[in-house]
């Protein structure tokens, strides 16, 4: 549905969120880009990896408008999420990109590796030229998991 978002007040495809407790309103009908700047911020307090780990969101993106231009001018369409290029780095412009749903998987920890990844991931590792997170990012995977692989806690039988 296209309508006025009660946020930035431009047209565009909003979901209507219910009733928010943080909104004046009551009611939160915003649009795919307010949702993901509110998202980010939530992310930052509510979720405890990123509490500990320090994540905020930059300066320049505290501005929502700020945020919404970058977003449109990078690529951004509807079903695309906001991914972090370093998983431990904030959300500034220098460290997103939009990426699809599945792109973003290691986030969730649920990625998948291969036979073949585990035992190329541990011979990069054993040859102390890469990092753990140069790992994570390379194999779309968590640093929780590169480290798991690397300790054999799983697929020790490879
Ligand atoms: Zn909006």
């Amino acid at each position: 549905m296209r309508k006025k978002c009660t946020s930035c007040a431009v047209n565009r495809e909003i979901n209507c969120f219910g009733v928010d407790s943080g909104s004046p309103d009551g009611c939160v009908c915003q649009c795919k880009l307010c949702r993901a700047h509110y998202a980010m911020f939530s992310r930052c307090q509510d979720k405890s990896t990123h509490v500990i780990k320090r994540i905020k969101v930059c300066v320049e993106w505290q501005d929502r408008m700020t945020f919404i231009r970058w977003a449109e001018s990078h690529g951004w369409q509807p079903g695309l999420h906001l991914d972090r290029i370093d998983n431990s780095g904030d959300y500034s412009p220098e460290n997103c990109r939009f990426v699809t749903c599945c792109d973003n998987i290691r986030n969730g920890d649920r990625a998948k590796l291969a036979r073949e990844q585990v035992i190329l991931i541990r011979l990069l590792f054993a040859s102390k030229h890469v990092s753990r997170t140069y790992l994570a990012n390379l194999f779309k995977v968590s640093i929780a998991q590169i480290n798991n692989v690397i300790s054999k806690r799983s697929w020790s039988n490879v």
